[in-house]
């Protein structure tokens, strides 16, 4: 089995590739490693290959590790679905929270931020258009986004989304499409969003290529993660 280092140079070289392959601008892209379900020692070994940001999805899990490993500089994204009761701990101990899809989460989050830098926000669009998925709707994104940037300790960047799950590149390829067009949209009407939050282990070089500047890699870095969590 490769390591995690192996696995990260892989990945790099595969980003800077797909970052090449694009039609439009070579803005770069941060790759995310989704330490979800991983253990600590696991996170200090990618640390230890040069990966600084880290994605968690499970606060009391993040809150752990983060203790753990709090003698190194890993900027910690937050990209879990919120629940309202948990805003105030994750406005304090996350640099980034990447799925807010509500006016109220946003503004607990703002209200807990109030003493520190400003919390780096993405807002996640259902762009699969599936019931059960958490996301705004594209319709009503403009008027989130409107309400949101008006709150003073938040600063909104961009988008991010959770495809469905597909192995086809062609339907890969058209939501991430859809991301692009929808962060386009909100740029002409005066916001300055500089982020997409898309793509993962199985399609993170497709979602550079239509435009990603956070990709969140998990499996392929840690490989498959424990069953039980
Ligand atoms: C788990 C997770 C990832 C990483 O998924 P992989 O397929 O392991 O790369 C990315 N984003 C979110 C929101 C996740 O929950």
């Amino acid at each position: 089995m490769p390591s995690i280092a192996e696995n990260l140079t892989l990945i790099r070289t595969n980003i800077n590739q797909s970052i090449n392959a694009r039609k439009g601008g070579h803005q770069a892209v941060m790759l995310l490693a989704v330490s979800k379900a991983q253990t600590s020692n696991l996170v200090r070994e990618a640390y230890a290959a040069g990966q600084t940001c880290f994605g968690e999805n499970y606060l009391q899990e993040a809150i752990n590790k983060q203790a753990e490993l709090n003698d190194l500089k890993i900027e910690w994204h937050f990209i879990g679905p919120i629940q309202s009761n948990k805003t105030q701990s994750i406005a304090q101990h996350f640099e980034w929270v990447h799925g807010v899809d509500r006016l109220k989460i946003a503004q607990r989050l703002n209200d807990a931020r109030a003493h520190q830098t400003p919390l780096q926000i993405c807002l996640q669009v259902n762009i699969s258009g599936e019931e059960s998925k958490s996301g705004v709707n594209p319709e009503e994104l403009i008027t989130l986004a409107q309400e949101v940037t008006k709150l003073p300790h938040i600063k909104l960047r961009g988008l991010m989304a959770i495809p469905e799950p597909t192995e086809d590149p062609t339907i890969q390829r058209s939501q991430f499409i859809k991301m692009r067009t929808l962060l386009e949209q909100l740029n002409q009407l005066g916001h300055q969003l500089d982020t997409l939050s898309i793509g993962m282990s199985n399609d993170y070089m497709v979602a550079i290529e239509e435009g990603a500047t956070i990709v969140r890699v998990g499996s392929a870095i840690f490989g498959a993660r424990p069953s039980k969590h």
